[in-house]
């Protein structure tokens, strides 16, 4: 099996690992199907009458008063002494993107039954700063929860990387709840109440999927760490920097870390979110212009994704510095663009054909497919489910595992690329001396013949001094081009060095080999070069069980039948069998140093 075999066999071994790892995630994101959720009352920002519901979206039965100077105290709102006053939230989003303002959020639970009713009030959104929740107490009193993540995390009723709110609702009873939410970031209002059972079946698939998304990065980041550790390639450091830059982020994101990692230190989560990001996005750009060799493509594409590398180092600066707000928007903006040029530099590079860009794309897409259906979900096209809520995590997984992939191609890449001349295309000599070896070893177990072949083009300095060295170059290539047409697999052609190239044939007798290299040898005698004829000399040598020391001792004998031919002319074909030995074997105790050199006549 040679080289191309070995790389293809892998390929399409690293293909159905891929293929088999998407099914397995799709299933396990499809076991986690969501129950279903009741709505709301119809009329808006009325009371929610609370029965057998394990779970209600409160969108419908929200209020909410803008506060723009974030002046108004509980007291004021509550008795509704506000320029404003609450107004149902009705069809509208409860997403207002960046604002300065704090937004008060008011609804109200009915408990018809003669039984108190606990639920659990879920905010989904975990980036807001200062969170504020008042629940009426008896007479007349109000209970406040402030939270936020803003706050120290030990300040939650209840360990989540979300904020819940336990309440009562005392029998046959209303109850009216406020919120206060203030956040620098992105406001999203997003409120549910759930039964206890409910709750506990939804956390406990919530962290499950979790568990299986960041156990996936654990892995891959032990699997490439260990890698970069043994090949030492640059590419598995940046990968690793891209990744674990953005697990971090993806789990300050949906509130974990917070929880897990930093539960005392609010503003260093709140701080390293944005760096983070910058981070992920500095990696993921020098990984990609490695990966993919951008430089070798295009100047100009390259030297615009150094650009978007260092604008993201100097993001990650100013995030540590200045206040969220100010950073953000700068940073969503250079977000896209470098994701538009990471995709151009991809469809780039998959333009030139390489095995690696094809991994690179499919990671890519298998991103923005989960990022579609993320926001399809989000816009109404697509049902809200376990997996549409989940493909944005699901496709950033994805991504991740297929981006080591294509690193793992791009090893290959390299690894053939210094198996080959740079010039004719052909394999070079270091290739030769690994095969050779192989062959000759083979040929020992197998007891089959193996020939090796020596070729060197004639009076090419000549042709080089007559019509310069591009043209020489070109023959060389064409004179290449013919060797690789002529000669098979499991034959090996490689150039050797200069105009001299070199062919193994493994399993081929003299008589065979005299035919084949005389085959050769005539197809580029019949080619012209720019109006001059090339030819080549030829000297070959068949090793038989037992019959040369070494590799080197073969490579000797089918150079001195080379020498051979040049002496006697050129153009022509000698094999070391029918040379005069005598002097085949001086020479070539002379060239291997294995006797001192003898007289010779
Ligand atoms: P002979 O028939 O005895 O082999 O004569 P020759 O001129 O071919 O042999 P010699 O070894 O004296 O010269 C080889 C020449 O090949 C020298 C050099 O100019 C040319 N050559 C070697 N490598 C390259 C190359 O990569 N490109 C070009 N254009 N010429 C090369
Ligand atoms: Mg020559
Ligand atoms: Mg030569």
């Amino acid at each position: 099996m040679d080289a191309d075999q070995r790389h293809h066999n892998r390929s399409d071994r690293q293909w159905s690992l891929s293929a088999a790892l998407t099914v397995l995630l799709m299933m396990l994101a499809s076991m986690v199907v969501a129950d279903d959720v009741a709505t709301g009352p119809h009329t808006p920002g009325a009371p929610v009458v609370i029965e057998d519901q394990q779970r209600v979206d409160l969108a419908s039965a929200l209020s909410l008063l803008e506060d723009p100077e974030r002046r108004y105290t509980f007291e004021q709102v509550r008795l509704g002494r506000t320029a404003d006053s609450f107004s149902p939230l009705g069809e509208r989003s409860a997403n207002f993107g960046f604002t300065e303002a704090a937004w008060w959020v008011r609804f109200t639970l009915a408990n018809p039954s003669d039984q108190p009713k606990r639920l659990f009030i879920r905010q989904d959104y975990p980036l807001i700063d200062h969170l504020d929740f008042w629940a009426p107490a008896s007479d007349q009193h109000w209970q406040l929860v402030s939270t936020g993540d803003m706050r120290p995390f030990h300040l939650r009723p209840v360990e989540h990387r979300l904020f819940l709110f336990p309440v009562t609702l005392p029998p046959q009873s209303e109850s009216t709840y406020y919120l206060r939410f203030e956040s620098q970031g992105s406001m999203n209002i997003g409120l549910f109440a759930h039964s206890q059972v409910d709750l506990m079946n939804l956390v406990t698939k919530e962290y499950l999927a979790l568990g299986v998304y960041y156990g996936g990065f654990i892995v891959l980041l032990f699997y490439n760490l260990f890698m970069f550790l043994t090949v030492r390639e640059r590419a598995f450091a940046y990968y690793l920097v891209y990744l674990t830059s953005y697990g971090l982020y993806m789990s300050l994101h949906n509130g974990l870390s917070f929880q897990l990692l930093l539960p005392d230190l609010p503003l260093v989560a709140n701080k390293s979110l944005l760096v983070l990001l910058s981070i992920s996005l500095f990696g993921g750009v020098l990984f990609t212009r490695t990966i993919l060799n951008t430089r070798a493509q295009s100047i100009r594409a390259d030297q615009f994704a150094v650009v978007l590398q260092w604008a993201s180092a100097l993001m990650m600066l100013i995030s540590l510095l200045l206040s969220y707000r100010w950073v953000i928007v700068p940073l969503a903006v250079l977000t896209v663009i470098a994701c538009v040029h990471l995709f151009v530099l991809g469809l780039m590079a998959l333009a030139r054909g390489t095995g690696t860009a094809r991994y690179y794309m499919i990671a890519f897409s298998a991103l923005l497919i989960g990022v579609y259906i993320y926001m399809a979900k989000t816009f109404g096209l697509l049902p809200h489910n376990a997996f549409t809520q989940n493909a944005f995590q699901i496709g950033s997984l994805l991504e991740m595992v297929l981006l080591s992939l294509a690193v793992a191609s791009r090893l290959n890449e390299l690894k053939t690329e210094s198996f080959t001349d740079a010039l004719t295309q052909l394999k070079n000599r270091r290739f030769f001396n690994e095969q050779i070896a192989q062959e000759y070893a083979r040929a020992g177990q197998t007891d089959a013949p193996l020939t090796l072949a020596v070729i060197d083009i004639d009076h090419f300095k000549a042709f080089n001094d007559s019509r310069g060295h591009s043209r020489g170059d070109a023959a060389l290539k064409m004179v290449a081009s013919l060797l690789k047409d002529r000669v098979r697999k499991p034959n090996t052609v490689c150039r050797y060095g200069g105009e001299e190239f070199v062919l193994i044939l493994p399993d081929t007798s003299d008589q065979e080999a005299a035919v084949l290299t005389e085959r050769v040898r005539a197809t580029i005698e019949k080619e012209t070069a720019f109006g001059f004829s090339l030819t080549v000399s030829i000297g070959f040598a068949t090793m038989h069980p037992g019959e040369f020391e070494d590799t080197d001792c073969l490579f000797v004998a089918a150079d001195y039948a080379l020498y051979t031919a040049k002496a006697s002319g050129r153009n022509r074909v000698v094999n070391y069998r029918e040379c005069d030995l005598k002097r085949a074997l001086d020479n070539a105790h002379r060239l291997t140093g294995n006797l001192m050199a003898q007289p010779s006549d």
